[in-house]
């Protein structure tokens, strides 16, 4: 077991059984969370004899960055490699004064959206809660020379519902003000559906924002885009205004829009019906082409604002995201799907990662 999947009990506990005294458990978890420490030699105040006994159970992670990808706009995405060599990826986004991480849950998504390169190709494994842990600490090294990590999004591969008990660990972990210390109105987890789900995460009280990837309000079509979803809209939605009222937290519904299948005036129509009451934002995703997925279509400008007019007409609040290098480049999960293929991105430049302070050898 990774360092980074044990709580704060579980530290202690390995502290003590490696001859370590309870206030060196302390200690390690600031090396590694709030220091960011790759190394046991960096953790300097850890005596010599306790620094050795956890070298031999091996590096503080048990990740490592196989490979980053810079989008001209500064967006960088990385290549994460887990210790039984699967990938995932995690995307920093510079924005103003802004720098959000956006972070994997699973290893593929077993969920099979029709538009999205993640479920592509099923799902292999759940993260273990060190291995999301750590991709906040391996963005966060990237990115000390500059702006620190502000955001964090869990939106990149995998249904982090589906992952729940790894996940609030994972939030533990991040929001602890002794270690990473990210607020948790800062952090905003989007997910796929799952009423049952939604409300043990509600249940669980951890005050981040809750996005619900809704796409379409009419069950039929939407069956189609989620083909392994089992609930209704209503009860999704009814399940977000639960979390609302719950946490006090507007929920954020998303819409990928494709075109001529859900961005069509009866779709907007459908959707101000099925969210209208209750306080949200609806955030519209033009979709990033796939290549493996050729029967779809972004919409074009005119007919996002169109549909994003209409919704607002409806009195609902709209947002579009911008369309960044990350996504032009490779929507959530492509870098992966390259890696496997052996490829790199078309139209951004590769570099592979510089392996010190990068995890020890
Ligand atoms: N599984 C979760 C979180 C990861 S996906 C979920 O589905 O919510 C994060 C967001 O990216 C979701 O809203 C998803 O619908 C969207 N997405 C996936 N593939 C996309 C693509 N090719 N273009 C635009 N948005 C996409
Ligand atoms: Fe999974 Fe989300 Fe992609 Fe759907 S959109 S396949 S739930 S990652």
């Amino acid at each position: 077991m990774a360092i980074t999947d044990l709580d704060d009990g579980g530290l202690s506990a390995l502290v003590s059984e490696l001859g370590g005294k309870p206030f060196q458990a302390r200690q390690l978890s600031h090396w590694i969370y709030r220091h960011g420490a790759a190394d046991w030699d960096e953790c300097r105040n850890l005596p010599a004899a306790l620094r050795r006994s956890l070298a031999e159970r091996g590096p503080p992670l048990g990740s490592e960055v196989r490979e980053t990808v810079q989008s001209c706009d500064g967006t960088e995405k990385l290549l994460i490699e887990l210790r039984d060599g699967e990938t995932v990826e995690s995307v920093v986004i510079p924005d103003g004064d802004r720098t959000t991480l956006c972070i994997s849950t699973q290893v593929g998504c077993p969920v099979g959206c029709v538009f999205c390169a993640s479920g592509l190709d099923g799902v292999r494994r759940n993260l273990d809660a060190g291995e999301i842990v750590e991709q906040v600490l391996h963005a966060r090294r990237r990115t000390a020379g500059g702006a620190a990590l502000t955001h964090l999004v869990v939106m990149g591969i995998g249904e982090p519902l589906l992952n729940l008990d790894a996940l609030l660990q994972a939030l533990a972990r991040i929001r602890d003000q002794e270690g990473i210390a990210l607020g948790a109105r800062r952090i905003t987890v989007s997910t796929s559906g799952y009423p049952d789900r939604i409300d043990r995460f509600a249940d669980a009280a951890t005050g981040v924002n809750l996005a619900v990837s809704l796409h379409a309000a009419d069950d039929q079509l939407r069956r189609r885009l989620v083909p392994t979803a089992r609930a209704t809209v209503a009860e999704i939605v009814a399940a977000a205004q639960r979390y609302f009222t719950a946490s006090g937290r507007q929920v954020t519904f998303e819409v990928v829009l494709l075109a001529g299948v859900n961005d069509r005036p009866r779709d907007a129509a459908a959707l101000i019906g099925a969210v209208r009451r209750m306080p949200c934002t609806v955030n519209l995703l033009p979709w990033n082409p796939v290549e493996r997925i050729p029967d779809l279509r972004r919409p074009p400008p005119f007919r996002v604002q169109k549909f994003a007019e209409a919704l607002r007409a409806g009195g609902l609040n709209v947002t579009v995201r911008k369309q960044r290098g990350a996504d032009r480049s490779a929507a959530c999960g492509q870098l992966r799907i390259q890696a496997a293929l052996g490829r790199e991105s078309p139209d951004v430049q590769a570099e592979k990662a510089e392996p010190p302070g990068l995890g020890s050898e």
